[in-house]
């Protein structure tokens, strides 16, 4: 990238950072009159939504805006895109790599298999993308997929959306000057999360087992677990330094001081809901007793709010 180019997209992100609080999946919990319309109306502010370009290091580019947020690596062997965004948003994520430079896209990573993070398969892999996967994102890309907590069943994906190039545990990529690692998490905001670490650059996008400031979702329909969450949350904080740029799943690129806050956030709530469990309350008693009052004005606010995600923790304390 040129410097000029780079400051272009300095300067878009700073006239549009105020945006990024807007971005499609952080709709709140509340404007849904039901958690069907949540996915429907998520694909559809998609239409709306704008992207903004945040320029990281070494060429590397994060896409803030459509669903979950993307990163981009420009370069000879093709640009290397992490997730796909929703596909309302093409147009809009097209324009934004073309910005950064003329390469097609032929590198597609997929950290998991939820819609805000693979809507842009299928455009992607017909503009020549390969798509590398955990084999789970690709079982459930490849089904009839229901969650029950959005009250929705996803159809199979179309077939150029799916996955060909699939691990088990761990794979690395050695694309554009660049060594890029890619890390199974286990069970934890679905069963195929995996994360991607751009090592000279010391950048790392940890799909949805990170959401800056919002509370997460929980997958418990396609192999997630609070425990695994939270494990995950650990293991983020474990790996990085004070100097690695992270790119969460949800809301703006942060840091290890930002990711202890979310793993206590989780861990202290994780602890309130299992203590009221134990005293053999009910959902509903739990939820009224606001064990999430005093994060929620932080925490609360996209579209996972306090009371959801009492429940979520709910369910998955013993
Ligand atoms: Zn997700």
């Amino acid at each position: 990238m040129s410097v000029q180019s780079l400051d272009i997209s300095r300067r878009r992100f700073v006239a549009s950072a105020g945006l990024a609080a807007t971005a499609v999946c952080l709709v709140p919990h509340r404007l849904f009159g039901d958690e069907e319309s949540l996915v429907l109306a998520s694909r559809k502010a998609g239409e709306t939504a704008n992207i903004t370009v945040q320029a990281l290091r070494r060429n590397i580019s994060a896409l803030i805006g459509s669903g979950g947020n993307i990163a981009v690596l420009p370069g000879d062997d093709g640009k290397l895109i992490i997730d796909s965004g929703f596909l309302g948003t093409r147009g809009k994520i097209v324009e934004a790599l073309s910005s950064l430079s003329p390469d097609p896209v032929k590198h597609l990573v997929n950290t998991h298999w939820h819609f805000d993070h693979t809507d842009g398969n299928e455009w992607m892999h017909s503009a020549g993308a390969t798509i590398t996967a955990h084999e789970n994102t690709r079982k459930h890309l490849s089904t009839s997929t229901r969650v029950e907590d959005w009250n929705f069943t996803f159809p199979p994906s179309p077939a150029g959306a799916i996955p060909t190039d699939v691990f088990n545990a761990d794979k690395t990529l050695h694309l554009n000057g660049a060594t890029v690692a890619l890390k199974y998490y286990g069970s934890s905001h679905t069963d195929g999360d995996v994360s991607a670490y751009f090592i000279q650059a010391d950048v790392l996008h940890t799909g949805d087992t990170w959401w800056n400031g919002y509370y997460p979702f929980i997958d418990y329909s396609t192999g997630g677990s609070l425990d695994g969450m939270i494990r995950a949350a650990e293991a983020n904080v474990a790996r990085v330094t004070d100097k690695t740029v992270v790119i969460p799943g949800h809301g703006p690129v942060g840091g290890k001081a930002e990711m202890i806050e979310y793993r206590d956030t989780l861990a202290t709530i994780r602890d309130r809901v299992a203590a009221l469990k134990k005293e053999g309350k009910s959902v509903n008693e739990i939820v009224a007793a606001k064990p999430t009052a005093t994060y929620d004005a932080k925490w609360g606010t996209g579209f996972v709010n306090g009371e959801f995600f009492t429940k979520l923790v709910y369910k998955g304390v013993g």
